[in-house]
């Protein structure tokens, strides 16, 4: 299902009161909101980790909001070299944010000057090499970063050291969930029946992006086939038609656990190996995939691999390898 970046731009909370769930996070940042502004000062820089599609973005817009200032969206995939942060740098007004989505994919090179950025506002920048090198230095208003990850670990200590305030956004329930399926449907104008909405939530691997992908799929689905009228038989022959199970996973979910068990006999199997016979990146099995199946004890994560739980031979209906032995 293709995603739609100006429908999730429709349905993303605007305030800080208009997201759901994520309750301790939020009275945290609260408190930390009033008491910068009460001191007028910058809010201190943010970290969020996370799973994808679980708010990061939205706390990065939403946090501005609250703070009456103004917000620069970046990506760590971006900044390539020390002179691509100086656009975003010099461009910052004071108190304003500075967001970067996965700022575990900076290099080291540009991590660096990030520091006495962060530190200092301020940033020192050697162009050119040799004789004809010249260090530029720049003075940045006071700023709040806001860094997104969905690797917290793969950031150095020094960077994770430097954000004064660091959230796990953690998986929502499944009252959350339905919450979010009910708020949206009405902002689509649609008429969705409490059992839907639970179908559509409990098909949504804890994620809000997925509820309102998943929606938006059963809207058009309702339109094209009942003519707009949702109801709890549409909504599971609609997510059916696309390949999303009773337990939420996707095609590429149940691939990933096929793979493992049919091809690798259960494991244990490296992720390397996975991703290579599955022929898709690494990368997105470990941030799109495995966080989720590990959550839901469908697969381990040992030293020697990954491992198949007899709950997943269970949901696929595949025998367990003592009793193919
Ligand atoms: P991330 O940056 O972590 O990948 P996003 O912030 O882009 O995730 O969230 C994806 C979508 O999910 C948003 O556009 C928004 O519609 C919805 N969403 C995320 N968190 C919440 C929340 N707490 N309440 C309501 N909707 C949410």
């Amino acid at each position: 299902m293709p995603d739609r970046p100006d429908q999730d731009v429709r349905l993303r909370p605007r305030r800080m009161d208009e997201m759901v769930g994520q309750r301790d996070v939020i009275e945290r940042l609260k408190i930390a909101i009033d008491a910068a502004r009460r001191r007028g000062e910058p809010l201190g820089h943010i970290l969020f980790d996370g799973p994808p599609g679980l708010g990061k973005t939205t706390f990065a817009t939403v946090i501005p909001v609250e703070m009456d200032t103004t917000v620069q969206m970046a990506n760590g995939a971006g900044l390539k070299a020390p002179k691509d942060l100086l656009p975003y740098l010099t461009n910052v007004s004071e108190g304003s944010v500075l967001f970067i989505d996965e700022i575990h994919r900076i290099p080291k090179s540009v991590e660096e000057y990030l520091y006495t950025a962060m530190e200092d506002y301020r940033i020192d920048i050697v162009l050119g090499d040799g004789v004809n090198a010249r260090t530029l230095n720049y003075e940045i208003k006071p700023f709040t970063l806001i860094g997104a990850t969905t690797r917290a670990g793969m950031l150095s200590a020094p960077l994770r050291d430097r954000f004064q305030i660091r959230e796990h956004l953690g998986w929502y329930s499944q009252q959350d969930l339905c919450q979010i399926v009910q708020l949206n449907s009405k902002k689509l104008g649609l008429d969705v029946d409490p059992q839907s909405e639970k179908i559509v939530a409990s098909r949504s691997r804890s994620t809000p992006r997925l509820a309102n992908n998943r929606l938006l799929w059963v809207r058009d689905y309702a339109q094209s086939k009942a003519e707009g009228k949702v109801d709890a038989g549409l909504t599971t022959a609609a997510l059916d038609m696309i390949g999303i199970d009773p337990l939420g996973l996707d095609r590429q979910d149940r691939n990933y656990l096929e793979t493992l068990i049919r091809v690798f006999v259960g494991g244990p199997a490296g992720l390397e190996a996975i991703a290579h016979t599955m022929n898709v990146s690494s990368d997105t099995l470990e941030d799109e995939v495995e966080p989720f199946l590990l959550r839901s004890e469908l697969i381990v994560r040992t030293r020697r691999g990954r491992i198949a739980t007899a709950k997943a031979f269970d949901h696929l209906k595949l025998a367990p390898p003592e009793a193919t032995g």
